[in-house]
């Protein structure tokens, strides 16, 4: 069958390199045709790019109002000083570019979290820092580059795909411990931590990740999406661990996912590096403002996240009252899988019921539902159609 003929069968066609013969082969697959993947010989880009999916992000609908909890953004709106700063700034100077160095940002947050200002790095949200450390650390070509622990944030697998490798992932041990002895055999350039874990929820104390940061030979990345919501932070190994990078954002805690701000925070050597890679403006003038705003508030995110823990562990009590396994969260949400109904028909019917959850398709995954913690009326509504989807 030739590529064409497949194309008109709604098959996608896909380019790949035969291992043993060193020849490209061309693979078919039972699957939809995706509008995304193309051959090299359709569109002249990289192979990597042409054979690649691209990352899905959770739904955004437009089609109707739901209940959203499938892309653990907050419920609460951000703090009013924050809100009453961004007014101030929609102002004349927006004509011109930010500042690239984002220089009073780092200021304040190396004041905010006990590190240098050299020591910061801010990106377009923390996915930027993540593509800005992959762009960094990883080689085309080089698979043991990149290594970490699954399941975990698939963006981790797109970046890696992006630069033209497959990442080693190392299944998480039992209850989600770190396999500090795998990944260390792999010794990768870059290393991946999610902490706490997407989408499990599951945490892994700064003394295991300084345990495995001091016998790493390479960069180790923690991840600290959700760290708000957590016991500790990883931060407090900066001083020790000179390979430790620490990644925050502001879209979960500080409810400022539409903002796009996140920090890296790392050795002054390290952070100099990743300055050559980034886009010379990577946030606007707002985010900047905004940003700035919100670690002037702490009080406020620290209120919001308890708020969030309190009702984190009422979902989670009336979750196991209906006989669903859940994972220990120290997150703003919550994985959960029910022994009777698997995850597919629940989110399904949950969806149908004007209720948004996130469901992944792996196999790893397949049987659970990624639950955002919601304000106690949107977990009433989860609560009561999941009961009525269970009975
Ligand atoms: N890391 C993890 C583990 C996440 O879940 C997310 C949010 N999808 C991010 C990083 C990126 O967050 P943002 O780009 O909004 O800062």
């Amino acid at each position: 069958m030739t590529r064409t003929e497949a194309r008109a069968l709604g098959l996608s066609a896909r380019l790949t390199r035969g291992k043993s013969l060193g020849l490209n082969l061309l693979h078919l697959e039972k699957v939809a045709y995706l509008p995304g993947t193309v051959s090299p010989k359709d569109c002249p880009v990289r192979t990597a790019i042409g054979t690649m999916e691209g990352y899905v992000p959770g739904e955004q609908p437009q089609d109707r109002r739901y209940i959203k909890l499938n892309t653990n953004e907050n419920p609460y709106p951000p703090s009013p000083h924050v809100l009453e700063a961004l007014r101030n700034a929609v102002a004349e100077d927006l004509r011109l570019y930010p500042d690239p160095t984002a220089r009073e940002l780092r200021a304040k947050a190396a004041d905010v979290y006990g590190v240098g200002p050299d020591q910061v790095l801010a990106g377009n949200g923390s996915d930027d820092l993540l593509s800005i450390l992959f762009r960094a650390c990883v080689d085309a070509g080089a698979p043991a580059d990149v290594a970490y622990p699954v399941p975990t944030y698939s963006l981790y697998d797109t970046l890696a795909q992006i630069q033209g490798v497959e990442p080693k992932t190392i299944p998480f041990g039992a209850d989600f411990a770190l396999p500090t002895e795998a990944l260390l055999a792999v010794g990768a350039r870059l290393n991946l931590i999610c902490n706490p874990n997407s989408p499990s929820g599951t945490f892994i104390t700064a003394a295991t990740i300084a345990d495995f940061a001091r016998r790493a030979k390479g960069v180790v990345v923690v991840d600290e999406a959700y760290a708000d919501f957590a016991r500790e932070s990883a931060l407090s190994l900066l001083a020790t661990c000179p390979n430790v990078v620490v990644l925050r954002t502001f879209s979960k805690s500080f409810s400022l996912a539409g903002m796009r701000i996140g920090l890296a925070f790392g050795s002054r050597e390290i952070i100099a590096q990743l300055n050559k890679v980034k886009d010379s403006y990577n946030l606007d003038r707002l985010s900047l403002v905004a940003a700035r705003a919100a670690l002037e508030d702490l009080p406020w995110m620290q209120a919001n996240v308890a708020k969030i823990k309190a009702t984190r562990e009422i979902l989670v009590g009336e979750l196991r009252e209906m006989a669903f396994r859940v994972f220990a969260s120290e997150s703003n949400f919550v994985f959960a899988v029910h022994p009777k109904l698997g995850g597919d028909n629940l989110y399904r019917g949950l969806r149908d019921k004007g209720i948004l959850v996130r469901h992944f398709t792996t196999p790893a995954l397949r049987e659970g539902l990624r639950i955002t913690v919601g304000t106690p009326e949107q977990n009433s509504a989860l609560v009561s159609t999941l009961r009525s989807l269970l009975t």
